[in-house]
């Protein structure tokens, strides 16, 4: 599918205008609106009326969310050669690993040390390497990784302004487009710009939350999970080597909700907490780490839970640093930043082909439709991950991945996870791409096809 001359994205002509170019720009007359279409209120109803959208842009492979899994799925989707749209709501790519403040890369390892998630994650660490203060804990298993939310950040800005990619930011998806067959057709986003539409062959849902997949009448189950606020803070001197397991174990271990079994060891300074007074986390920053947040099971899709969790969150870090600061040799900590967005862990899990079971990761089920492994903290050495898990059980033209993929609760509190997004968005940006060159469903990929193209980009599937 061709792109429209209308097109307005990063890479299109004259879309970076130089300061100078901007000054007096000013009309001075006054006008209104094109296009509107107030919501009106009769009979005691809000209703919007029905209006044409102006399309934005025509892509083949349009993926909805820049988290993890959504640039895995875009970059790697673009690098076999189809046109790519990426869309994300905030003015940043990395989703909660970098908006969210969640710096450790968790669960790369197997039980027994061995790296079992490779392909596009591999790639990210190998950027963050060569970066200053990029990363830290490189191959020091059971150690993880833990990086740099500006760094990650800047990776990401580079690789879609070379990637060919086209990006949208500040663009929030809405809606889905569908066809009299009920087939996924692209999405409305609502923007600076206004109400738009993006039409598309294959749609990627990497909005972690599911958004366009429940818009287009895709069956999931609502959860609800502990929702925190991650904060970083500075001229932290404490080193505290008490050892921990991975903070995310721990962390649901306070709060008392976890199920599964946690927890490799994990040496780390200092120990995560919420509102207790500890220090977190190293970062690759001087002096800087990070507190992971469990706090309360909360309704990550209501909007009003959402504000007083922003809220509480805000208020209960200041008093954890301020608590640390009566700590003595600790009265020059300071709160150097709490995440611009809320730690949501899961809202939507989607009903796909293939919905994976906690048992069958526990006795480490094998699938001819592999497209990803984990590790899994004490669970089992390694699990593999079904291309039918990124796919809905119905709707068509359209793939999911990232933290709400096709499994259960349990599963998916370890497929949630930053490197098995990646993992899975890899997966589904390829199958989406095979989807335009093969002229198929996502539900008839040839998978033998889509494993060897995983393999050939580098990941392990076990
Ligand atoms: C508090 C907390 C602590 C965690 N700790 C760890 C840890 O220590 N180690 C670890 O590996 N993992 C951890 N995780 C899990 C991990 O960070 C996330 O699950 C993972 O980063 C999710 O990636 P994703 O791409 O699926 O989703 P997200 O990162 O949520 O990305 C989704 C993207 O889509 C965008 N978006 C959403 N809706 C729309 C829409 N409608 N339109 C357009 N864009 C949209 C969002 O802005 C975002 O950029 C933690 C999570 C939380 C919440």
């Amino acid at each position: 599918m061709r792109r429209s001359a209308a097109a307005g994205g990063l890479f299109a002509a004259g879309s970076l205008v130089p300061v100078s170019a901007l000054a007096n720009q000013a009309s001075g007359e006054e006008t209104t609106q094109a296009g509107r279409s107030p919501a009106k209120v009769a009979g005691g109803k809000v209703v919007q009326p029905q209006r044409e959208l102006p399309v934005l842009h025509k892509t083949s492979v349009l993926v909805v969310g820049g988290g993890c899994a959504g640039t895995a799925a875009a970059f790697s989707a673009k690098r076999l050669g189809v046109d790519v749209t990426l869309v994300e709501r905030y003015g940043y790519l990395g989703g909660l690993a970098t908006g969210g403040l969640v710096l450790g890369i968790f669960p790369l390892y197997s039980r027994e040390n061995k790296q079992v998630i490779w392909g596009f994650a591999e790639e990210m660490m190998k950027k963050l390497d060569v970066l200053k203060y990029g990363i830290i804990d490189r191959h020091k298993a059971p150690i993880y990784p833990t990086f740099d939310a500006e760094v990650m950040k800047y990776v990401l800005a580079d690789m879609t302004l070379s990637s060919g990619v086209t990006a949208f930011l500040d663009c929030w998806g809405v809606d889905a487009i569908v066809d009299g067959r009920g087939g996924v057709r692209g999405a409305v986003f609502e923007s600076k710009s206004g109400r738009q539409a993006i039409l598309a062959d294959i749609v990627v849902d990497c909005s972690g939350d599911g958004d366009i997949y429940a818009a287009a009448g895709a069956a999931f189950e609502k959860v609800k999970h502990n929702i925190g606020l991650i904060s970083r803070i500075g001229n932290i001197n404490e080193v505290d080597m008490a050892p921990t397991r991975g903070s995310e174990g721990l962390q649901r271990q306070h709060e008392h909700t976890f199920v599964g079994k946690v927890g490799t060891g994990r040496p780390s300074m200092g120990r995560v907490s919420d509102f207790n007074g500890h220090a977190g986390n190293a970062t690759p920053a001087p002096h800087v780490n990070w507190l992971n947040m469990a706090g309360p099971v909360g309704d990550a899709l209501d909007v009003a839970n959402l504000t007083e969790l922003e809220l509480k969150h805000r208020l209960g870090t200041w008093s954890n640093v301020s608590k640390l600061q009566n700590k003595p040799g600790n009265e020059q900590v300071y709160l150097t930043e709490t995440a611009p967005q809320l730690g949501v862990r899961l809202s939507r899990l989607l009903d796909g082909m293939k919905k994976l079971t906690y048992d069958e990761i526990q006795n480490g089920a094998k699938f001819k439709d592999v497209v990803a492994c984990s590790g899994a903290y004490a669970l089992s050495p390694e699990f593999q991950i079904p291309y039918g898990t990124l796919v809905p059980s119905k709707v068509e033209n359209l793939l999911a991945a990232g933290r709400c993929i096709s499994a259960e609760f349990k599963v998916a509190d370890i497929t949630r996870l930053i490197p098995v997004c990646w993992a899975t968005g890899q997966a589904a940006g390829i199958a989406a791409a095979l989807c335009i060159q093969d002229q198929c469903k996502p539900r008839n990929v040839n998978v033998a096809k889509l494993q060897n193209l995983l393999k050939q980009q580098g990941a392990y599937l076990g």
